[in-house]
Formats: structure tokens, sequence, C-alpha cells
């Protein structure tokens, strides 16, 4: 009886979601008295592997055969399912993330589990009942999945829970899964990057621009100041609205949650409505030209001045210090 959690990576750097999904499955260890393993699937470096002990995490299982080499949605759940049940774990936690989204259900269907997808909490745990509260309706609404048999796959909502280090050593152990062939109908020919951007959810520093940018003409200083600072560039609701820039940069109640350590916020007002995806960054700068704006209230940093004034100086500013 014990968890197993699951850590997406990508050409073998574990990703920031994969270490949320690590801290919430350790909360859920201690919450329960439980044993919690880790399990990597493709090619990871063992010096990655070992690290994954910084998040308290004891015994890391490692599937790494030449076929799982590429995210294959079923090969994946399989193989997932098949560690459970060789480890006996009864809580499976992992990212719901993109990947995360395909894979949890069909784990739960495979393991016979009650499926909380989309969590935000941790679970109440009472006579065996756990109640785990997620977000629905595009994060307009809290709903409580109420979980009721004994195996529970759990898939965290990105950037709700923070990463918290509590250091151990850890042991890796390789394992062969038994898959089929069946598990491979989905047969990956090519992956094609279409950007080289940084991936929004997963960004350390992120630039963000709202209505006052006045129109789509004017992103060229928020994509050369994200460029400067290795940043995901992101936008309010009614810039994406408006078609100014696309629907996946919408962050906010409404769009993505990020929690990078600093975010940018760039003739954006701080509607509530906004700050619901952005409140847990660690460093908010604000540039406003109205000191009245209520995003100054929540800021780390605030500069009064016109974007159009502001912005080209910063980045002068940065490229001159080679930052
Ligand atoms: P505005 O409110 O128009 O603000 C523009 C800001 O730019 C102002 O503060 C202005 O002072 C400043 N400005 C203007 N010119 C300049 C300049 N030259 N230099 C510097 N500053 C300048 N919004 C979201 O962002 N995300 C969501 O997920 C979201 N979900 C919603 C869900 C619901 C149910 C509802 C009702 C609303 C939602 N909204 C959401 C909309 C939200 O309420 C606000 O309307 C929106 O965030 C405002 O976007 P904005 O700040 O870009 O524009």
């Amino acid at each position: 009886m014990s968890v197993l959690v699951y850590i997406e990576n990508v050409d073998g750097a574990f990703k920031k979601s994969g270490f949320e999904a690590l801290t919430y499955a350790k909360a859920i260890g201690d919450l329960t008295g439980k044993t919690v393993a880790a399990l990597s699937i493709g090619q990871v470096e063992q010096e990655s592997l070992e690290k994954l002990g910084t998040y308290g995490i004891s015994h890391v299982v490692q599937v790494d055969s030449g076929r799982l080499k590429q995210f294959v949605n079923q090969a994946y759940a399989a193989v997932i399912a098949d560690v459970a049940k060789h480890l006996q774990a009864t809580t499976i936690v992992l990212s719901n993330s993109f990947s995360g989204k395909g894979l949890a259900p069909r784990i739960a269907a495979k393991l016979g589990a009650a499926l909380a997808d989309g969590a935000i909490s941790l679970p109440i745990i009472e006579a065996d009942i756990w109640q785990i509260k997620k977000s629905v309706f595009s994060s307009k609404a809290i709903a409580t999945d109420k979980l009721r048999t004994t195996t529970k796959v759990i898939a965290l909502t990105p950037n709700v829970f923070e990463v918290k280090e509590s250091p151990v050593s850890t042991e890796i152990t390789a394992y062969e899964p038994s898959i089929n062939t069946t598990d491979f109908s989905t047969v990956i020919k090519d992956i094609v990057r279409t950007t080289d951007k940084v991936s929004l959810p997963e960004a350390d520093i992120v630039v963000s621009a709202g209505r006052g940018l006045k129109g789509p003409e004017n992103w060229g200083m928020i994509e050369e100041l994200a460029n400067v600072l290795g940043a995901a560039t992101a936008c309010s609701k009614p810039v994406s609205d408006a078609g100014w820039r696309p629907h996946a940069e919408h962050v906010g109640q409404t769009g993505l949650a990020v929690s990078p350590s600093l975010y940018i916020a760039i003739g954006i007002s701080g509607a509530i409505q906004h700050l619901a995806g952005v409140s847990s960054s660690k460093t908010i700068v604000v540039i406003n030209k109205d000191p009245e704006a209520p995003f100054f209230k929540v800021a780390d940093y605030g500069i009064v001045g016109d974007a159009f004034e502001v912005v080209p100086q910063l980045i002068e500013a940065l490229k001159a210090h080679n930052i």
C-alpha cells in the first residue's frame, strides 16, 4: 500500500509540474503514513534521478525501454498501471498537464480506480472517503470529488501546489514493464517543434501584456523583452479575445495559472480574474501609466509610466548589462 507519483520529462529534463506532483504525493504520504515512490519513464540521466531525493522521495523506479523513448499515451498509461500493481500502490499521482489529461483516465480505467482530475487541494479523508477539490468549467467554479474506491488516481492542476524540498537519499531501481503491441497502436513518426519559445506553464519568467498595449502591432517590444530575459509571453483575456494574441497565452481565472519566479505585467489593470492566475508568482513587477491601477496593490515592484517609453528603456538597460 503506497503512493506512486509519475514525473514527466521532456528530452530527459523533469518538468516543473512533475516536481509539484512529487511534493503533492509526499504530502499525501505524510498524511496517510504511506511510503512514496516516484516513476520516471524514458531516458533520464542518473544524476537527475538521484536529485529526486531533494523532494523527499527515497525510492525511484526507472523504466527506460527504447520503445518508450517518445511519449505514447496508451503505452505510458499501461506502464504506470503496471508499476502501480507491481508496487501495490493504491494512490497514483501525476500532473494534469497536456499528457497527464490523457493518461489519468486511462490509468484509472486500467486499475478500476476513482479519478480526481484537475485536483487543487490535498484530500480530506473521512471514513476512507477522500474529498478533493478541483477546478471545473475553465476554473469558473470549484467542485469536490469524493473518491470511494481503494485505489485512487489524482491528477494535480499545474501551478497550484508549491514545490517544497525535504532532502533524503534515493534508491533507484530499474523495472521492465509488461507492455503489449496493442499499447503502441499510435505510432509517433516525427515530432516537429513549432516554436522554440519557453512553454508558458513551465516558465520561470513571464512577460505579460494587456489592453494598454493598444493593438497587436505593438507586441514586438513584448516579444523582445521576453527574448532578452529568456521568458515566456502571456496576455490578459481581452487581448486574446480580440485576437491580438493566441488564446494559449491568456492567463487568469479562465485561462492558465502560472507561478513563475518573475511575472512582469505591462498595461494590465490587475482585475481580480487576472490576478487569480498569477498571484502565486514569486515576484510581480507592474508597469502601468495609471498610479491607481489595482495591480500595484499586489506588486513587489511598480513602475508608473507609459509602456511605450518604459519597455524600450528596460530592454536597452538589460542588453547593456548583458542580462
Ligand atoms: P484593461 O482593464 O482595459 O486595462 C488596461 C490597463 O492598461 C489599464 O490599467 C491602463 O491604465 C493601462 N494602460 C493603458 N495605456 C497604457 C500605457 N501606454 N502604458 C502603460 N499602461 C497603460 N481577465 C484576464 O486577464 N484573465 C482571465 O482569466 C479573466 N477571466 C474572466 C472571467 C470572467 C467571468 C470575467 C467577467 C472577466 C474575466 N476577465 C479575465 C476580464 C477581467 O475582468 C478584466 O476585464 C481584464 O483582465 C482586463 O484586461 P486588461 O487589464 O488587459 O485591460
